[in-house]
């Protein structure tokens, strides 16, 4: 049974198996999520997208590289679909759930934290973002331990929370 976990903080600081990070297409680094988590890593992260995502990585999937200086061993990017820009079909936000969680059981992890996949930059309205965050990993089947949902805020952080209980979770 997954148990997922509301954590109030910063995700290059999880302590964890594996990391989600909110990437783009082009997968080079990006601003939200995305820079923090190359900042933190440092430039192995980057040289091991470059080798790993020649042609970069479509949205809704999601793909592993290394973590470098991250307190974690690996970090499993995702393309979250842009809502501000108009890519507002839901599955592929769900999607980049299940394809991480997929690929977090291929290498084993037990434990995992995720951002808000496009809940930022992408602009994908919070309670359905929250909703398909915790939906999707609740009905995934995964065999990942923990899923820590990572908010970077307080507000943000009471919504996941209530988003949990409402669902009995
Ligand atoms: P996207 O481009 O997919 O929208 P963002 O990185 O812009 O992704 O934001 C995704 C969510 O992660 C937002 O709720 C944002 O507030 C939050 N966030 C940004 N930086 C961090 C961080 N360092 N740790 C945890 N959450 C973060």
């Amino acid at each position: 049974m997954t148990r997922i976990v509301p954590v109030l903080g910063d995700i290059t600081q999880q302590e964890v198996d594996a990391v989600v990070n909110a990437a783009n297409n082009g997968m080079r680094g990006g601003g939200g999520v995305d820079g923090a988590i190359h900042r933190a890593g440092g430039a192995a992260v980057l040289r091991d997208c470059v080798a790993r995502f020649p042609d970069g990585l479509a949205t809704g999937d999601a793909g592993y590289t290394t973590a470098g200086d991250l307190p974690t061993r690996w970090v499993i990017h995702t393309v979250g679909p842009d809502y501000g820009s108009g890519q507002r079909d839901r599955s592929l936000l769900t999607s980049c759930y299940r394809r991480s969680l997929e690929i977090a059981d291929e290498l084993g992890a037990t434990t995992i934290a995720f951002p808000l996949i496009s809940a930022g930059i992408y602009a994908w309205p919070l309670d359905d973002a929250i909703a398909a965050a915790v939906d999707t990993i609740a009905e995934s089947g995964t065999a990942v331990e923990e899923v820590r949902l990572v908010a970077r805020d307080q507000r943000i952080f009471a919504e996941v929370e209530r988003a949990l209980s409402a669902r009995g979770l």
